[in-house]
């Protein structure tokens, strides 16, 4: 019986980091073939085709970069590829997942994985999460779910996962939804039905600003006003608890949303945004009446990443459309 095909591409990260010597910081070093060598039992489940695509800390990835790695992914399995996985840092995981969740039109799985004990450290949690990454992409029953982030035994959804916690080696969790499924035995469980899916074509340009600020008590309005001359073509806000900001941030925002798409999310890192509530100047509804839209459970971050693709395809009119889908 012939193996299915697996590829793999590595970006960097933790998963992928080691010191040149005892008293320096880890910094990313070990390349995918040297990843993959420490997994032995995957070569053994599928024929392995991996590519190092860069050796970055997540925080410096960028969407340019990220289109590169999709175009990549697409060809892989055009070339017969069964799933694909990327191993990259967790620094940013959750925003590369969304963007990929949103372009990945296959049935073929995605997987994002990491680590957050690097390959010099004891117990270093790369290998297992490569591991099971491989495993999720390779399984039937991942066909059709889209982005999956696969790390400490659990699989989360693209649109759902948060890194929420700094250092821990539960970092990541899905907030309200809980994980999508889990690695038992070596095989993985999913918990909920496959969601529908919503995605949009690789954006025509690449070039738009779409700012994130986050409401903070007492914070001025400067940089609302000077928004649209630094030339941002999109706005989110992280608000505060259901979406709500400022008297001082609502009335900038009523300028902003005549010319660019505004959109409030929570800063609070779970739950949903209100929509019909609260009466205040700031609130929920004053903001939508001021033209904002409201995130509804998509939290800000991602939201931005939404908002930008949306701007590059030239599809910013469907943000209603696309929120509803993603913050219900
Ligand atoms: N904690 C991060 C990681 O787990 C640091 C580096 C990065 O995000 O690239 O990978």
């Amino acid at each position: 019986m012939s193996l299915p095909r697996l590829s793999i591409a590595a970006l960097g990260g933790t998963v992928s980091m080691q010191a040149a010597s005892p008293d320096q910081g880890v910094v990313p070093s070990v390349n995918g073939q040297a990843l993959l060598e420490q997994v032995p039992r995957l070569t053994t489940q599928a024929r392995i085709h991996v590519e190092t695509l860069c050796l970055q800390p997540s925080a410096s990835l960028d969407f340019d970069f990220l289109l590169g790695v999709f175009d990549w992914a697409r060809r892989q399995v055009e070339q017969g590829a069964s799933g694909v996985v990327i191993t990259q840092g967790t620094d940013t995981l959750e925003e590369s997942a969304f963007f990929f969740e949103l372009l990945w039109d296959r049935d073929e799985p995605l997987v994002l994985t990491g680590a957050m004990r690097s390959a010099a450290e004891i117990s270093a949690d790369g290998p297992a999460n490569l591991l099971h990454a491989g495993i999720v992409a390779l399984a039937s029953t991942s066909r059709g779910r889209g982005v999956q982030v696969v790390i400490n035994g659990q699989v989360h959804g693209a649109s759902r996962v948060r890194k929420s916690d700094a250092l821990a080696l539960e970092a990541f969790s899905s907030p309200v939804f809980g994980a999508n499924g889990l690695i038992i035995e070596n095989t993985v469980r999913y918990l909920h039905a496959p969601s529908a899916r919503k995605t949009l074509p690789p954006p025509r340009r690449s070039g738009q600003r779409v700012a994130l600020l986050e409401a903070a008590l007492s914070a001025d309005t400067l940089l609302l006003e000077k928004l649209l001359e630094l030339g941002y073509d999109g706005l989110v806000i992280a608000g505060f608890g259901a979406g709500h900001v400022s008297k001082g941030w609502a009335e900038a925002i009523t300028a902003l949303a005549l010319q660019i798409p505004v959109v409030i999310g929570t800063r609070t890192g779970a739950g949903s945004t209100a929509s019909h509530s609260y009466g205040f100047i700031g609130s929920e509804i004053d903001l939508i009446q001021r033209g904002a839209q409201m995130t509804g459970l998509l939290c800000p971050r991602k939201a931005r990443i939404l908002l930008w693709l949306l701007i590059g395809c030239q599809r910013s009119n469907e943000l209603p459309d696309y929120l509803q889908h993603f913050g219900k």
